[in-house]
């Protein structure tokens, strides 16, 4: 104790003398140093850094040069052996601690713990729930706390992690060490609501740019097969590493199938498989020997490859944050990099009608979750540059077009179907319910099975002869239900229907308050 008080606290001075003779690196990058001075300062901080933004060094180094331990929280066990093997290999001293322990290993830590001889100790959050631990951490001196991936705590982010709620207790639990959560993706919602439940209310908010000047993003409509589309992206990628994100586990092993049967070098990776086989699946991608990872979204939280070049996604995410996260880990080494999703007419309805079946199995009330969706296909469908949107959702305004995707690329060539909207909108209305979108976009256009009574209304046809394809109005009805006009709405819990849902925004649709462009249809 009284050594700490007489020797001066560490400064950033220190932090870059580590950065250079720990890690080998020449500077901090990005807000880095900001970052560390707030946590060598004591404060309590909220960081924002991109994915590959270098978030670990972020509380590595505040906990290798202060006086005592630093104590990390992480949400996956194979994030956690990765990196204390990675600081083992250069000498710091780094232990993980989890329940598959003996009590022989655990002992270990804990004495090295106690006797200064650890820097950083890594957990996950469900081992807070053990007073034991609870109870020696509370002995011990630690410097700081970092929680990983923090928005998993907020029901806002697009990864609530129940087991992350734990982390509320953190404050009271070990009062006066400093917090640092650390994400990649949170909007101003998701940074108030993990400020909030983590009890740092005052913790300082240091957010980076969202930019990612080598990526380039395109946003295609999917005609025909995924593997087809896959392939045919894939037959100008040359060999480069790439994921390929799919909807269901199903997908990334039918995808991985196709594409081996063309000769790429491809494995699928999902929660289903046995650890076994994933552990070897990324041990065969990250060393470059497996190109192709065809993957559900439980693959690539915090992997550490910087030479992944593509990501391609065979179905949309259905939210900006899953996007930008999956997507962002393209080009990590700042060269050039792209990311290509791929959307389908009606796939913003299957999202919401995902969340609605959820709901009725008992989860909480989705709607924030179904905003996120609406959001973020409001992007996709519409016709501004992509990287302003994004950038834009997580609260950077004001920033340039990018100049390089689909968009920028298109600029001019748009479609404007506010017209396609509002004869949409007025057969809904005056179809006294809900329909299936083909029906919609057939009785537009003039087709029916047979006379009935929608035959007979004057919506019957206005479409026909005005140069509206099928295509482009399942677009503009797409575009309705991004815009929140429409909504999903499960009819005997399986038929696809769409009904009015704000009647306010339909009125301005209809004024020309509101106006819907979608991007030149390729
Ligand atoms: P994040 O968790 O933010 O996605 P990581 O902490 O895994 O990122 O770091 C990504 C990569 O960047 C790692 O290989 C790391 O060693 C490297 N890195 C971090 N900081 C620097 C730096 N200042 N200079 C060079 N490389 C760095
Ligand atoms: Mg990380
Ligand atoms: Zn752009």
């Amino acid at each position: 104790m009284t050594a700490d008080l007489l020797s001066p606290a560490p400064s950033l001075a220190d932090a870059e003398t580590t950065l250079r003779r720990v890690f080998g690196y020449d500077a901090f990058r990005g807000q880095q140093a900001a970052v560390i001075s707030a946590v060598l300062k004591g404060q309590d901080v909220l960081a924002v850094l991109p994915t590959g933004g270098g978030k670990s060094l972020c509380y590595q180094i505040p906990a290798i040069v202060q006086p005592g331990l630093g104590l990390v929280i992480s949400p996956l066990i194979a994030l956690m052996s990765d990196q204390v093997q990675a600081l083992e290999a250069r000498g710091v001293r780094a232990a993980r601690l989890d329940s598959t322990q003996g009590s022989s290993e655990r002992g270990d830590i804990w004495d090295a713990a106690r006797s200064g001889n650890l820097d950083l100790l890594y957990m996950s959050p469900e081992g807070l729930n053990n007073p034991f631990v609870r109870d020696a951490l509370g002995r011990l001196k630690l410097n700081v706390i970092a929680i990983d991936e923090a928005h998993c705590i907020s029901q806002w982010g697009h990864d609530f992690r129940p087991e992350y709620r734990l982390l509320g207790q953190v404050k009271s639990f070990f009062p006066g060490v400093p917090t640092l959560a650390l994400t990649a993706t949170a909007d101003a919602h998701t940074r108030a609501d993990i400020k909030a439940a983590l009890h740092i209310d005052d913790a300082v908010e240091i957010v980076t740019s969202f930019d990612r000047p080598n990526l380039s993003l395109r946003f295609v409509r999917r005609k025909g097969s995924a593997s087809k589309a896959v392939i045919e992206v894939l037959s100008r990628q040359k060999g480069a590493s790439g994921i390929v994100y799919c909807g269901s586990r199903d997908g990334t092993e039918k995808l991985a199938e196709a594409l081996k049967k063309e000769g790429f070098s491809a494995a699928a990776y999902h929660a289903g498989l046995p650890a076994r086989t994933r552990e070897e699946r990324l041990t065969a991608f990250l060393s470059g020997k497996s190109k192709l990872m065809v993957a559900t979204i439980a693959f690539g939280m915090g992997i550490n490859k910087a030479d992944v070049r593509f990501v391609i996604h065979a179905d949309p995410p259905s939210s900006m944050e899953a996007y930008w996260q999956e997507v962002g880990r393209a080009g990590r080494d700042g060269k050039p990099a792209s990311g290509v999703c791929f959307y389908n007419s009606g796939d913003l309805g299957w999202a919401i009608r995902r969340l609605t079946l959820r709901e009725n199995e008992g989860a909480p009330d989705q709607i924030v979750q179904k905003q996120k969706a609406r959001d973020f296909f409001q992007m996709v469908l519409g016709q501004n540059c992509r990287k302003q949107q994004v950038r834009g959702y997580f609260g950077e305004h004001g920033v340039e077009p990018c100049g390089t995707c689909d968009n920028c690329l298109s600029r001019g060539k748009t479609t404007d179907v506010t017209e396609a909207a509002q004869m949409l909108m007025s057969a809904l209305a005056r179809m006294n319910g809900p329909r299936g979108r083909k029906k919609l976009v057939d009785h537009v256009l003039g087709k029916a099975n047979g006379p009935d009574f929608t035959t007979r209304m004057t919506t019957f046809g206005v479409a026909k002869g005005k140069g509206y394809s099928a295509d482009l109005l399942a677009h503009a009805l797409d575009l309705c239900e991004a815009h929140g006009l429409i909504e999903e709405e499960l009819y005997q819990d399986r038929m696809p229907i769409v009904g009015l849902r704000d009647v306010t925004l339909v009125k301005s649709l209809f004024k020309g308050d509101l106006r819907l462009t979608a991007p030149s249809l390729r």
